[in-house]
């Protein structure tokens, strides 16, 4: 997917996930968008700075890198949220486009993706981009409102 691709998926699911965690249309949920937009649209865009530092769909399509991001409000109480447009980004080259990611890198150079992707410059790749949007909306509405009422007791998610 090209830069155009992730930022608006970035963008779609910014004011997706607004909605999804409060869903009243109110002040909150504009607040919210407002919480997400920027650091996912950043998330979104990091993976490919390895077009120039490193290798492409290596060096930071994997899943060291995005534990890294992740940790960052855990340990440094900033960031949040990028680890979620980094984790975006991956879900969009893995499965909208033909060509996979190297995501145990530096481990192992193998690339991994899924057999529905279109090429990066396809007539189709805006197309797939809302296909997978939409996916990842359904899978966030899921984990935020299905989900915690099959979880044990005391267990809770951390959003
Ligand atoms: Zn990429």
């Amino acid at each position: 997917m090209d830069k155009r691709g992730h930022v608006l998926n970035a963008v779609f699911l910014a004011v997706g996930l607004g909605f999804i965690l409060e869903p009243a249309g109110d002040a909150a949920t504009f607040r919210t968008i407002a919480a997400v937009f920027v650091p996912l649209v950043l998330g979104a865009l990091f993976p490919d700075v390895d077009t120039h530092f490193g290798k492409h769909r290596k060096t930071l399509h994997n899943l060291p890198v995005l534990a890294i991001v992740a940790a960052y409000p855990i340990y440094f109480g900033n960031l949040h949220w990028v680890w979620l447009g980094v984790l975006t980004h991956y879900v969009l080259d893995a499965l909208g486009t033909t060509r996979g990611l190297a995501l145990f890198y530096p481990f192992w150079d193998e690339e991994f993706g899924a057999p529905v992707g279109v090429p990066v410059s396809s007539d189709y790749s805006d197309a797939m981009m809302l296909v997978i949007t939409a996916f990842e909306l359904v899978v966030a509405a899921g984990l935020v409102h299905v989900l915690p009422a099959y979880l044990p007791e005391g267990v809770t998610l951390p959003f």
